[in-house]
C-alpha cells in the first residue's frame, strides 16, 4: 500500500507557512514503514531538532481505480480516520531553500501515526467533519472539512490521473493552521467529530 499526503490544503496553513494557495492539489508520498499504530511510542529522530505535528483527516481507498472522475470518487472509499503527518521542519526548509524535493523531512520511520479506529463515511456529512489535536491537553489544532481547498473527491480525481489507487492506500488530506514543534515527553491526542481517535507519546 502507499500513503499519499496532500500539502497546503487549508488556506490558513498555507499562509502560516508563507506558501501560495495552490490551484491544484500538491502531493507527496510516505512509505508504508512510516505508519505508526495508535498507542505505540514515537521516538524523536536524531536527524532533526524541529519536529512538527500536522494533524490530518485520512481516507482509506477501498477499490482500485485510475482516472477516477470526482463525481464517482465517493465509490472508492468508505472509511476515514485521523492521523499525524510528522515533519522535520528544519530539513524541509533546507530542502526547499535549495529547490530540492523534501521527502527526507516527511517519509522517515513512524512519520505517519494513525488511529486504528475508522469511521464510516456514509454516516458522516462530508461538509460537517471537525477534528482537534491536543498537545499535553491543550488544543493546538482545530480543523473543519469545509476549510479544505480540495475535497477528498477532488483529491482522488487528481491523484488518479497520475497513478492507480489501490485498496488499502491511505490519503492524508492536509493540515489546518496551528502546526508546531513537539519535544520528548509530549503527548498528542486527536479527536474526530468528538470521538477520541489516538494518543501518542513522544519519547
Ligand atoms: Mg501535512
Amino acid at each position: 500500500m502507499k500513503i499519499i499526503c496532500i500539502g497546503r490544503n487549508y488556506a490558513d496553513h498555507a499562509k502560516e507557512m508563507n506558501a501560495e494557495v495552490p490551484t491544484v492539489p500538491v502531493f507527496f508520498m510516505k512509505p508504508d514503514t512510516a505508519l505508526l499504530k495508535n498507542g505505540q511510542d514515537f521516538y524523536y529522530p536524531d536527524f532533526t531538532s524541529d519536529l512538527h505535528y500536522e494533524c490530518e483527516l485520512v481516507y482509506r481507498i477501498n477499490k482500485a481505480g485510475k482516472n477516477i472522475q470526482a463525481k464517482f470518487a465517493h465509490k472508492y472509499y468508505s472509511e476515514m480516520t485521523l492521523g499525524i503527518d510528522f515533519t522535520a521542519r528544519d530539513l524541509q526548509q533546507e530542502c526547499k531553500s535549495k529547490g530540492l524535493p523534501w521527502e527526507i523531512s516527511k517519509s522517515f520511520e513512524n512519520s505517519a501515526p494513525i488511529s486504528d479506529v475508522f469511521q464510516q463515511t456514509d454516516r458522516i456529512n462530508p461538509k460537517e467533519i471537525s477534528f482537534e489535536l491536543r498537545k499535553n491537553g491543550d488544543v493546538v489544532q482545530h480543523g473543519h472539512s469545509q476549510d479544505m481547498i480540495f475535497s477528498i473527491d477532488e483529491i482522488i480525481a487528481y491523484i488518479s490521473r497520475f497513478m492507480t489507487l489501490k485498496t488499502g492506500d491511505l490519503i492524508y488530506t492536509g493540515t489546518p493552521q496551528g502546526v508546531g514543534p513537539v519535544g520528548i515527553g509530549d503527548v498528542l491526542e486527536g479527536s474526530l467529530n468528538g470521538q477520541e481517535m489516538f494518543r501518542f507519546e513522544v519519547k
